[in-house]
């Protein structure tokens, strides 16, 4: 029996640096969000070892991609002998910030427990799954959490109130290792208020999750690549009611107070050579 999975971007509402680590990691703290942007995957036993295949843009193939690995991963862990084919139709723009291949790998974790039997709790498969990559525990989780760590300690909070997303990827990749080597704790960066930032979405008050968003990358990835900047001031013109960088960029998102109006801010906004995509915030079912 074959299995459909979707696997869904993230973006950041906060993202604080806290420090480097001796391991080279950098310690963060971060509000991250699940939107419906999303990559689609099947997968569908076969006797013995892993295929992938896929459509899509700029993507690596056999071992190096992530679902390959992650289908390894556990393939090892779980001491299974059945194999799986799996299909990759990429959506999710790559090395955007979105956490794209996170959000695969955590899918095809996800999914082959199911079609394998293997029979691993959510905490198994997020322990698993941190050993691939820091953003794939919080995509086996999905919805709203607080990250700590590099990132892969994650605590669910309450939901986000649903709103709009303008997603804009301009035409250039930023390495997530070179935009954190570049990362400089300086006194005037601005702090994430983690706490004010969780208290509006507790309360559901959009305006004042839009004047939390925070992300300290923002400043040394806008130096590397001033665009960055010029996105932000083009999506406030279009009618966005906040902007952020999400994650280590380049891709900057709007908020608005729901998906028609992302839709009105995407007509609106000025675009160059930048890809727009219209999304949502969304919250899975609990
Ligand atoms: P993050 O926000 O987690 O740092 P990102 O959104 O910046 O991630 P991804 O799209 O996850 O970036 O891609 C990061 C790198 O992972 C890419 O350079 C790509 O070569 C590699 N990669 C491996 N497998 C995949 C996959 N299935 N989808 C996307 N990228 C993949």
């Amino acid at each position: 029996m074959s299995i459909k999975a979707l696997a869904r971007a993230k973006i950041n509402l906060t993202l604080e640096v806290i420090g480097k680590r001796p391991d080279g990691y950098h310690e963060v703290e971060m509000v991250m969000q699940s939107i419906e942007l999303h990559d689609y995957l099947e997968f569908s036993p076969t006797p013995g070892g892993i295929t992938l295949t896929f459509e899509g843009e700029g993507l690596p193939a056999g071992e190096q991609n992530l679902v390959y690995r992650a289908a390894e991963l556990l393939r090892s862990y779980g001491g299974i002998r059945q194999g799986a084919s799996i299909h990759l139709k990429k959506y999710i723009p790559v090395a955007a910030g979105l956490a794209g291949g996170s959000a695969d790998a955590a899918a095809t974790l996800t999914a082959l427990n199911k079609m394998w039997g293997a029979g691993l709790s959510l905490a198994d498969l997020m322990k698993l799954g941190e050993q691939l990559g820091s953003d794939i525990p919080f995509c086996l989780l999905g919805g709203t959490a607080l990250a700590n760590g590099r990132g892969e300690k994650v605590k669910r909070l309450p939901a986000c109130p649903s709103m709009g997303v303008v997603l804009v990827t301009p035409p250039f990749g930023l390495s997530t290792a070179h935009v954190y080597q570049s990362f400089e704790q300086v006194a005037s960066i601005n702090k994430p208020d983690h706490r004010g930032m969780i208290c509006a979405i507790e309360n559901n008050e959009g305006h004042t999750i839009c004047s939390h968003l925070v992300n300290m990358l923002e400043p040394v990835a806008s130096k590397l690549q001033p665009a960055i900047a010029a996105i932000k001031g083009k999506l406030l013109q279009a009618g966005a009611m906040g902007v952020l960088m999400s994650g280590s960029g380049p891709t900057v998102y709007g908020l608005t107070p729901d998906r028609d109006t992302a839709h009105a801010v995407a007509d609106r906004y000025d675009r160059r050579d930048e890809q727009v995509l219209v999304t949502n915030i969304l919250n899975p079912d609990l």
